[in-house]
């Protein structure tokens, strides 16, 4: 269903600083490409709000009827420690702390990012593309700049010319920095730099006798620049001028600026129509850090080990928890916001289990058409799902009342009640509806206290063939009894 064609989508454009209207460049089909990780750690839960973002940009999208080519790649070379160029390669370094090759850090991180956003109900994206399979792609736009005479090697390294550029270009227009003043703030070129300018960043460094990750080129030995990939990827699989590009807000600058410095110089075309930025997670109203232990990672989360929350939360409560802000507002994440996401998710999901159910009369109280078109008018704002999330609770509250028979609804409009709250719970929000489990822990939770019960009579009365009997055989299924002064509680192995 080509749905695109009854709704205008406005997208905030971090280019033109405004939300502009979404005209794809082939009409029903869309290119996005959103910067992947680096994977030498663990994947970040504020990464994962980054990727979450996208994927429910990339499900609208679908559920609109549009065609999508969604490619987000792992960088797996290149990245080195600062912006500036300079300290090790991120995976390099990895490996050398691990004793291990360079290659099995990729490998064991790259896992675990697709095992978490597995566990989140990310879809994969339609190609995922790495840094060291496109190392020729690359050689081979550091020769177009060096031939338009935007870059310059020297010393085995090849670095972009920033002043050059913006002689014709305007470097700092995604982020609306100034070249002058970024001049200004910086520090001078010491005698052994190999760049003419600060602002210039490396396309091609020279590897080290002792660097692992390296590759011939024309310049020596080396590896490419980090920004670079990007570039060579986005065009590869969507063209040298492509919808969207997204990322997180901390790429904007000089990650972004770059790419946009890299494409213009090779092509002599704007890459991206749309870029699109997610802001970041805080934890407790506190930037996450790992030096300052303010950090929890996702399956601390789910497992419920940590100093930081009171309990464990589901991957689809902290999905839905993820969903309530606008993906370019800061988040905080707090004990107390899990708390109040959880009743939230269980109060949603206990209305789509009854919806099926529901009595249905010759008339409608509540004006399912209207609802379901501003359902769609939060999405077209800019994919606002805390508003969708509002308008989904007031779905929830006539599906409550119709419950109590206090209202009536139509044949008719329950369908499309019905049809509309699964697409955009399950289909566009990504929210998995794990309500079995919870059911099934909730009739556990019932059958112990009663064999608890039992096994207590039992003992009171002294009967502890029975008392023991219960303890035993609970332990064979892997369920321990603790009784403590508070009374008696048990564990699952
Ligand atoms: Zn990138």
């Amino acid at each position: 269903m080509q749905l695109y064609k009854d709704q205008t989508l406005r997208i905030h454009n971090s280019l033109t600083g405004k939300k502009d209207i979404f005209k794809p460049i082939n009409e029903g089909h869309v290119g996005m490409y959103v910067c992947g990780p680096t994977v030498y750690s663990n994947v970040h839960l504020g990464n994962c709000r980054t990727f979450m973002s996208f994927d429910m940009i990339f499900r609208y999208f679908k559920h609109l009827g549009y065609k999508v080519r969604y490619v987000r790649n792992i960088t797996d070379a290149g990245h080195l420690e600062n912006d500036a160029d300079e300290g090790e390669d991120k995976i390099a370094k990895k490996a050398k702390l691990e004793q291990i090759e360079p290659m099995e850090v990729v490998q064991r991180y790259t896992v675990d990012f697709h095992n978490t956003l597995q566990l989140f109900n990310l879809l994969p994206p339609s190609i995922e593309p790495t840094a060291t399979g496109h190392i020729i792609e690359q050689i081979e736009i550091i020769k177009e700049i060096l031939e338009k005479g935007l870059a310059y090697e020297a010393n085995g390294s090849v670095y972009f010319d920033v002043l050059k550029f913006n002689k014709d270009h305007d470097y700092g227009k995604l982020s609306g920095r100034k070249l002058e003043d970024m001049i200004t703030n910086t520090r001078e070129l010491t005698a052994q730099d190999e760049k003419r300018n600060p602002q210039d960043f490396a396309l091609w460094k020279k590897a080290e006798p002792q660097h692992i990750m390296r590759w011939p080129s024309p310049w020596g030995d080396g590896f490419p620049g980090w920004h670079l990939e990007c570039t060579a990827m986005s065009t590869k699989y969507l063209g040298e001028t492509f919808d969207i590009h997204g990322g997180g807000m901390d790429l904007k600058f000089p990650h972004h600026e770059c790419e946009i410095a890299q494409a213009e110089a090779s092509t002599g075309k704007s890459p991206v129509n749309y870029w699109m930025h997610a802001n970041m997670l805080t934890l407790n109203g506190r930037k996450m850090s790992k030096s300052t232990d303010n950090n929890i990672y996702p399956a601390e989360i789910f497992s419920g080990d940590n100093n930081i929350l009171s309990k464990p939360y589901t991957p689809a409560v902290v999905r839905f928890f993820m969903m309530q802000a606008h993906y370019t507002s800061i988040l905080d994440l707090s004990d107390e916001a899990l708390q109040a996401s959880e009743k939230g998710y269980n109060r949603l999901m206990d209305a789509l289990d009854s919806i099926d159910t529901l009595k249905t009369g010759d008339t409608s109280d509540f004006d399912v058409a209207a609802w379901k078109q501003k359902c769609y008018d939060a999405m077209n704002d800019d994919f606002n799902t805390p508003i969708l999330i509002a308008q989904l609770f007031e779905a929830v509250k006539h599906i409550n009342l119709i419950k109590e028979d206090k209202e009536a609804i139509s044949a008719e409009d329950k369908e499309v009640l019905a049809s509309s709250l699964k697409a955009f719970v399950y289909d566009v929000l990504g929210i998995e509806n794990q309500s079995m489990t919870k059911d099934d822990s909730n009739t556990l939770n019932g059958v112990m206290e009663l064999l608890i019960d039992i096994r207590n009579e039992a003992r009171a009365n002294k009967d502890f063939a029975t008392s023991d009997k219960i303890r035993d055989q609970l332990i064979e299924l892997g369920i321990q009894i603790k009784d403590g002064k508070d009374g008696t509680t048990f564990s699952v192995n």
